[in-house]
């Protein structure tokens, strides 16, 4: 495992502070995901927004030990793991960049950002990252909403994506869409609700509720040729491709929010059961995990577009997470989860992490793909 440096203890510390807060909110949040005023009453739902925020776009400074955050895919891997053990579901209500904001910084020109923080500053928005279909999740290269051109707007969005976070209340964010048949004309725009109009809903969800995912339907929407991510990028690293760097970095956030909620509900366990043993196998495995995500980090950032090491880390620690819960239903015994809200709420929470930016089949797919070429085999693997 790297060696954390002083600045990114300072970061585990402050992410573990705020954890704090996130999880007084966290059954509140669970039983009512919308109500806006209590996120917004929240200073470290606050500094967690300020602080996802690049350096340079930031409304606001930050304190010295926030500011290392979106510098390193490490440092994002060690906050989010504190914060998850806070609560991952008031984490996911958060009203940060999230990957619409990985995909503009991988993606976007220098006005595109400058435009996607600045909306994200000045009105606090929630951000939505549109890339799953009804008919496509996984192969996410089979998609059909389209952008057509359009003589007066520049493109017309036509199509539907569904199970996105933040669709009904999002203010602006990033959808995919193709511009041809190949998978290289997928591409990505930029959205503001204030000047689109788009139908959008909520879809009911059992665990990981502050994630508040639903549909978002476009009807043939006008979409301004400025809005048009990518432009200035080589054809390959235009959309789905290009956006592989906000994916490996997204990977490991959510492995480590898996990680943290596992490591919350074994902390919760031993607190019910002091001076028992039988959490010795389950820690040293969760040890192991968060040693993974952090050589995986550092793994992408010093190789930024190699997806193995992401997908590896992410695989196994959304994996064990589950065992975790199950561990904790079973140490508490028979009905034991219903004395304990907040553990049950987690045991809920847990499952969601599998799906997020590609489920663990399609992981194994790709760690496979990555490995044929160096046999002397095997052709680009496709999707997210
Ligand atoms: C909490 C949460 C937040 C989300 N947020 C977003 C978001 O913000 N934006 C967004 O675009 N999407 C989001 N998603 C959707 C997520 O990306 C999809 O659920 C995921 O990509 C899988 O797509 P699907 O649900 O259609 O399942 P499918 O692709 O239909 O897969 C169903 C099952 O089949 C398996 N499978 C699929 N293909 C293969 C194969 N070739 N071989 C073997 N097994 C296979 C999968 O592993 C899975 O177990 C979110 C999901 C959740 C749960």
């Amino acid at each position: 495992m790297p060696e954390l440096s002083t600045a990114l203890r300072q970061l585990r510390d402050l992410g573990r502070e705020l954890g704090t807060e996130l999880r007084s909110l966290a059954l509140a949040v669970d039983a009512d995901p919308f109500d806006r005023a209590r996120l917004e009453r929240s200073a470290a739902l606050d500094l967690v927004r300020v602080m996802a925020t690049p350096h340079r776009f930031r409304p606001r400074d930050v304190p010295s030990r926030a500011r290392p955050y979106t510098e390193s895919c490490l440092a994002r891997t060690v906050a989010n793991l504190e914060l998850a053990h806070g609560d991952a579901g008031v984490l996911n209500a958060c009203a940060a960049p999230g990957l619409a904001g990985l995909a503009v910084d991988v993606l976007g020109s220098r006005e595109q950002q400058e435009l996607f923080y600045r909306e994200l500053a000045e009105h606090r928005l929630w951000t939505f990252f549109g890339m799953t279909e009804p008919m496509h999740g996984s192969d996410a290269t089979a998609m059909s909403t389209r952008l057509d051109p359009d003589p007066d707007t520049g493109l017309r969005l036509s199509g539907v994506k569904r199970y996105v976070a933040n669709a009904a209340r999002g203010g602006i964010g990033v959808v995919f869409a193709r511009t041809g048949r190949s998978a290289l004309s997928i591409r990505a725009v930029l959205l503001l609700r204030r000047t689109s109009s788009f139908r959008s809903s909520t879809l009911e969800m059992i665990g990981l509720r502050g994630a508040c995912i639903g549909e978002m339907s476009f009807d043939a929407v006008p979409v301004g040729a400025d809005l048009l991510l990518g432009s200035h990028l080589p054809a390959s690293r235009r959309g789905i491709w290009g956006a592989g760097r906000a994916f490996n970095i997204m990977r490991l956030q959510i492995g480590a929010q898996a990680l943290g909620v596992a490591f919350a509900i074994r902390d919760y366990v031993c607190a019910e059961r002091t001076g028992w043993s039988g959490h010795e196998v389950v820690s040293a495995r969760l040890d192991a995990a968060r040693e993974l995500l952090y050589d995986s980090s550092v793994e992408v950032d010093h190789h930024p577009d190699d997806r193995r090491a992401p997908c590896v880390a992410k695989v196994h620690a959304t994996a064990l997470a589950v065992e975790v819960s199950r561990w904790a239903e079973s140490s508490l015994g028979p009905g034991g989860l219903l004395a304990h809200p907040l553990l049950e709420k987690w045991c809920r929470d847990v499952y969601a992490f599998e799906f997020m930016d590609g489920t663990s089949n399609f992981l194994r797919l790709a760690i496979a793909a990555d490995q044929a070429p160096r046999q002397g085999s095997g052709r680009p693997p496709q999707a997210r």
